[in-house]
């Protein structure tokens, strides 16, 4: 078996729980189901627990290896997705700012990226919601610190795909709104001059987020 990220641990362990003829007795069922929630509330297992994920897969592996298919473990599920450049941009904002954070506005609403600070249960987790504080809170989704991420089971396909879009190209998702509307994605002020207005994003942002501003003329030459 290929080595698996957690969140496809995670994913397997969770779909072996939901096919009623696992091989699990009550009590094993409860506490694997425990660790599954445990992970979609921190984002992450201790070394004991995730030792207790491989037994339980393992288990699984050994008690169906006629019906098994490995490749579907293989297979990423639709619930993981890629999203390095994101964590890339956050990243440059370390030190910087306190409470790095993304509006994206599309046409199913808010989508807010922002890091999960080092009080959080989740510290370094980016978190995906719909910009609104609990108890209005929807989240979407996490992105761990190596760039893969974990949709929340209840996410719909609609909001998966227009947030894979965004991890696509997040850079060009944040300058859009700028440009179009007159508000930096990343600090939600109006956009004032005429360099700004270029980009989508004022020069302070522009230095907390490393991108690049002011290089209006430079780029009209190049085109
Ligand atoms: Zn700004």
């Amino acid at each position: 078996m290929q080595p698996m990220i957690v969140a496809q641990k995670r994913n397997l362990l969770q779909q072996i729980l939901q096919n009623e003829e696992n091989e699990y007795s009550e009590s094993d069922r409860v506490f694997y189901s425990g660790l599954v929630d445990w992970f979609d509330e921190h984002g992450f297992w201790t070394i004991k627990q995730e030792f207790h994920v491989d037994k339980a897969i393992a288990t699984h592996s050994k008690h169906s290896a006629e019906s098994f298919n490995e490749t579907q473990i293989e297979k990423p599920s639709d619930l993981t997705f890629h999203a390095t450049k994101i964590t890339t941009l956050f990243t440059s904002t370390s030190g910087k700012i306190k409470y790095p954070s993304i509006h994206f506005w599309r046409k199913l609403g808010e989508l807010q990226f922002y890091l999960c600070g080092s009080l959080s249960k989740t510290p370094g987790v980016i978190r995906i919601t719909n910009g609104q504080k609990y108890p209005n809170q929807e989240i979407y989704g996490e992105i761990y610190k190596d760039g893969k991420g974990l949709f929340r089971k209840d996410t719909s396909a609609l909001f998966k795909k227009e947030i894979q879009s965004i991890c696509e190209e997040p850079i060009e998702e944040a300058k859009m709104r700028g440009i179009n509307i007159g508000y930096c994605c990343f600090c939600a002020t109006p956009i004032v001059t005429k360099e700004s207005l270029a980009v989508g994003y004022g020069p302070i942002c522009a230095a907390n987020w490393n991108l690049p501003w002011g290089e209006i003329r430079e780029e009209l030459v190049k085109i």
